[in-house]
């Protein structure tokens, strides 16, 4: 037996972390795993969980009146912001004990506390140190906000989930994930919101057509949006907070949220005591076995960049436990990940935009459909579905699914098994379609 206290060391409890801790102590390792936050990390405490829940509370916004044209009659209803944020509490501690059992059940020792690293096999919990074989951060990201006038009146998607009081008047800043889910989760509570955007179209890296159909849709449904702008400055004023942008203008409001991307969170970790080099953007850089240029210490999930997406997380994690203590050649496949954003209609896509499968294959094939969903009939409301398809001539791989609609996120999981087996169009032609779904729209494009 080793003289080291662990095998395994694991700084951070989030989704990579968990998952490496809990598969490493499955193949007989003695793990540690130190948590200074909350157990779950991000994806479960601030990220992923309590947003789609926020996203569930906010579509019965429209679901009420869209009930009407189905038959249903009734007074208005009202929402009460305690009572979701409340709930949303006591399903989130109910999960903090389930990732808490999860890594005890396994029999890894769980440390409260902020690790620092000492050296390649040591690490500090407060005044206790632990030495280990192999250290692993999986410590994740936090939310940046740049410096103006006034940054410090923005909040982050941190507090935004607890916040006291419901904020009637929202301006969030950014044009990515968090801003656009944000944006449409207040704006279905029944905020009224305005979502600024530096670039003339917001969601830079997603295909251009459902960029173009996401901002119509979402102008629709009723968030203010304005590209092409930012904000100088931020005072408190007698009606709230007075928000200044770069056209002169001013927007009053009682909470501006600043999504605008987020940072590796390695503050206090002790980077200065071993030789663990970062890449240009301040992420550790590790090669495909996510060993770092330190030996004995490894980095995974958000902390390394790339796609920040709490199933990469768990993929590298659980590649990691293979390889190091299972003895498998495993690595992780990034190629088709497919990945969803929770506005309001849903964006899904995997594979390829239009233009890196035109740089990448030359010769494609396009395939595009808009369409009133079934649903919106009946209902009256005005919200249109866009689907897109790409495919290689040559191959007649598909290479590019890209859908705004209801569900895309639940439809585009299946597209993507597809396409990772090597789907052709033609495949997808001979799949007999389920009716009436959107979906099937997928299997009848052409
Ligand atoms: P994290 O989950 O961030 O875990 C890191 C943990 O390390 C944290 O618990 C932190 O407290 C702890 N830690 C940090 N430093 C130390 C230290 N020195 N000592 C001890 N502990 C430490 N992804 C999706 O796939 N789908 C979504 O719908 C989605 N929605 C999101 C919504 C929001 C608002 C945000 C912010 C993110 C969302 N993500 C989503 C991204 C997802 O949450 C992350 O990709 C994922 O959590 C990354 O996992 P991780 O293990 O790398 O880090
Ligand atoms: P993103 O990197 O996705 O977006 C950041 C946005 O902020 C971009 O629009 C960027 O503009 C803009 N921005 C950056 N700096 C500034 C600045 N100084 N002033 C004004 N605007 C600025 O980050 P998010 O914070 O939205 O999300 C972080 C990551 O978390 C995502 O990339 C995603 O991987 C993950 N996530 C996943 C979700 C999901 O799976 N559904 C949901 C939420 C988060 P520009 O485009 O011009 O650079």
């Amino acid at each position: 037996m080793s003289e080291l206290d662990f095998d395994l060391f694991v700084i951070g409890a989030g989704s990579g972390g968990v998952r490496a801790a809990r598969m490493a102590a499955g193949f007989g390792a003695r793990v540690a795993v130190a948590e200074d936050r909350y157990m779950g990390g991000t994806c479960v405490n601030v990220g992923c969980v309590p947003k789609k829940l926020y996203v569930y509370a906010s579509e019965y916004g429209k679901g009420f009146s869209d009930a009407r044209g189905f038959g249903w009659e009734g007074g208005k209803p009202t929402f009460h912001w305690n009572t979701l944020r409340d709930n949303k509490k006591t399903e989130i501690s109910r999960l903090n004990a389930i990732y808490r059992n999860l890594l005890s059940g396994v029999e890894a020792t769980l440390i409260d506390g902020r690790a620092r690293i000492v050296d390649a096999h040591t690490v500090a919990v407060g005044e206790r140190q632990y030495t280990a074989e192999r250290i692993l951060i999986a410590t994740g990201g936090w939310p940046h906000i740049p410096s103006f006038p006034g940054s410090e009146h923005a909040i982050t998607s941190n507090e935004i989930f607890d916040l006291e009081d419901f904020p009637r008047r929202l301006v969030v800043v950014g044009g990515g994930y968090i801003a656009v889910e944000f944006a449409g989760i207040f704006n279905g509570l029944g905020s009224q919101v305005t979502q600024l955007y530096r670039g003339p179209l917001f969601l830079r890296g997603f295909d251009p057509d459902i960029r173009a159909h996401a901002a119509r849709e979402i102008a629709k449904s009723g968030v203010n949006l304005q590209f092409e702008t930012n904000v100088t400055a931020i005072k408190r004023g007698s009606h709230g907070l007075q928000v200044e942008l770069t056209d002169g203008s001013t927007i009053e409001a009682d909470t501006v949220l600043y999504a605008t991307g987020r940072k590796p969170n390695l503050q206090g970790l002790g980077l200065e005591n071993v030789s663990v080099e970062l890449k240009p953007d301040g992420t550790i850089a590790v090669d495909e076995h996510f060993s770092t240029s330190e030996p004995g210490i490894f980095a995974l999930g958000d902390v390394t960049g790339g796609m920040e997406l709490t199933p990469v997380a768990l993929a590298e994690g659980m590649a990691f436990a293979r390889r190091q203590f299972d003895r498998q050649n495993a690595a992780p496949e990034y190629d088709f990940i497919p990945t969803a954003v929770f506005c309001q209609p849903n964006i899904g896509t995997v594979g390829f935009t239009e233009d890196e499968a035109r740089e990448r294959f030359g010769d494609i094939v396009l395939y595009k459909s808009s369409f009133k969903p079934m649903k919106h009939t009946l209902s009256g409301r005005d919200e249109r579905s866009f689907m897109k398809m790409i495919v290689d001539r040559e191959s007649d791989r598909v290479v590019g699914v890209h859908m705004v609609g209801p569900d895309a996120g639940e439809i585009m999981q299946g597209i993507a098994i597809a396409m990772k087996a090597g789907a052709t169009k033609a495949v997808f032609d001979n799949t007999i379609g389920i009716h009436p779904t959107a979906a099937e729209e997928f299997v009848t494009m052409r």
